[in-house]
């Protein structure tokens, strides 16, 4: 799914968010680049568009979109915040070597939840760490 502007600000006020020029750019960014990607990333690649731009509006407008729940925070890098669009359930594998982030399908119907039975979930978290396919490739040659 592209987000052009007019589809990014209908979606934006559809979830109760006032679009804003930072809103529509972040939300696009976050959209065309599922990389899981920090306020840094997400700085440096739209001051270009907005030199007004600072880190703390795009904090902020992460902020926003988390408690408006069109974006999910992956907590799987201890030193930075990484941001999602995919707020589906997924599992996440984070690479020790290149520090990729990978997302993977998970099948809940698989999980042995049988000790919470009873518990409402609102979020399931599946973390993976371990050596990508890229970097083991690499440590072969
Ligand atoms: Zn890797
Ligand atoms: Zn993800």
């Amino acid at each position: 799914m592209v987000f052009k502007t007019d589809s990014a600000k209908k979606y934006l006020k559809k979830h109760g968010i006032k679009p804003s020029t930072i809103r529509i750019k972040v939300l696009q960014y976050l959209n065309d680049n599922k990389c899981h990607p920090t306020v840094d990333e997400i700085y440096k690649e739209l001051i270009e568009d907005i030199p007004t731009l600072s880190k703390t509006s795009i904090y902020n407008t992460l902020e926003l979109f988390l408690e408006k729940n069109i974006v999910d925070l992956v907590s799987i890098d201890d030193k930075e915040s990484r941001y999602d669009i995919d707020t589906s359930a997924h599992g996440h594998f984070k690479c020790d070597i290149c520090n990729k982030i990978y997302d993977f399908n998970i099948d809940t119907s698989g999980l042995n939840e049988e000790d919470i039975k009873g518990f409402i979930i609102n979020k399931r978290k599946i973390y993976y760490e371990g050596i990508c396919k890229d970097c083991l490739n690499e440590s072969n040659h």
